[in-house]
């Protein structure tokens, strides 16, 4: 299982599959930040911006995902205010030019994300800009590797895990080698070009199942990765349950905001519900108990032009990238 969304479209890229023994199966985990978003998540940055003088601030994949009823771009046909952002700095410069409104960030992502709005955070204070908040749909990835592994065991389903590079460039690699071990299972941390995650699955192969962890991706991860990046997230941010889309809540899988730092959050905890949209089985998808093809809808009513489920909008999506190979 490649864990991160961004290998699973480096995969497709460079057409990694075409290239492997028909006895080497590749399958994309949870590491899709939208993917694994909770319809509650979505409902709530519809109603905020739906609110008279908020203004919510999103990357372009989340537009298209749909929360219990419609997405976030519905919404904005409806009158919602909702803006495209291309980096979470720019909301700093919106909320200084127009104090009369709320601004409030989707904050989604994992490790690799959550330092950038803990440097958010550090100059909205330091500026004392009181009219930005962010809602934040944080998530850690130890925790729900652990959860798909266990489930996955009766069947051994998944016999060795790509760990995600770009994560492990910020918490480092140590708690890779604690997973292996706990999980028995190998992990090898790649990098993104077509020839790294070559000789990464090469590796993988060559620990015969064993739960040892390696580094083949050295040049940007370390054991105990960047040091300054982990304390400006602690600083901020604290463990919290999460909810992952069709998995449930998992626990400590999150990050939310510090109770001192409340007067920023727009209301992020409690956001459990999840209602996927009929007959979509990403929950099946991120675990890799089936293939985006085993789906009914995949290619049929769920395209990447009209998208279905969140696997199928994202462009580091399992769907997506199934159907644009
Ligand atoms: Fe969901 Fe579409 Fe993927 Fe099926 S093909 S699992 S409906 S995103």
């Amino acid at each position: 299982m490649e864990v991160c969304g961004t290998h699973t479209a480096s995969i497709v890229k460079n057409g990694i599959p075409s290239l492997l023994s028909g006895k080497i199966r590749l399958i994309s985990g949870p590491g899709c930040p939208v993917c694994v978003t909770v319809t509650a998540y979505i409902d709530r940055l519809i109603s905020l911006a739906m609110e008279p003088g908020n203004l919510v601030l999103c990357f372009g994949d989340l537009l298209r995902v749909r929360g219990s009823r419609i997405s976030l771009s519905d919404a904005r046909a409806e009158g919602a205010k909702v803006r495209m952002i291309y980096s979470p700095f720019e909301a700093l410069a919106l909320a200084q030019e127009h104090p009369e409104m709320q601004i409030i960030v989707a904050a989604i992502g994992f490790e690799t994300t959550a330092p950038v709005y803990a440097a958010l955070l550090e100059e909205a204070i330091q500026k004392q800009i009181r009219n930005l908040k962010l809602l934040t749909s944080l998530k850690t990835m130890p925790e729900v590797i652990r959860w798909v592994a266990a489930q996955s065991r009766s069947e051994a389903r998944i016999t060795g895990f790509l760990a995600p590079g770009h994560v492990c460039a910020v918490t480092g690699y140590r708690e890779y080698c604690e997973l292996a071990e706990e999980c028995g299972l190998p992990f090898v941390v790649s990098g993104f070009s077509g020839e790294e995650l070559l000789y990464s699955i090469y590796a993988l192969m060559k620990l015969q199942g064993r739960g040892e962890a390696r580094n083949l991706y050295p040049r940007v991860v370390s054991f105990e990765g960047n040091t300054a990046a982990k304390a400006a997230v602690d600083r901020y941010f604290e463990a919290c349950d999460a909810s992952w889309r069709g998995m449930g809540t998992i626990p400590g899988s999150g990050l939310a905001l510090r109770e001192a730092y409340a007067a920023y959050d727009a209301g992020s905890r409690s956001l459990t519900e999840d209602h996927m949209a009929a007959g979509c089985r990403c929950a099946d998808i991120l675990t890799g108990r089936i293939a985006p093809e085993e789906c009914p809808l995949f290619m049929k009513v769920c395209t990447p032009a009209n998208p279905h489920g969140a696997c199928m909008v994202s462009q580091e999506g399992s769907c997506f990238n199934h159907a644009v190979r």
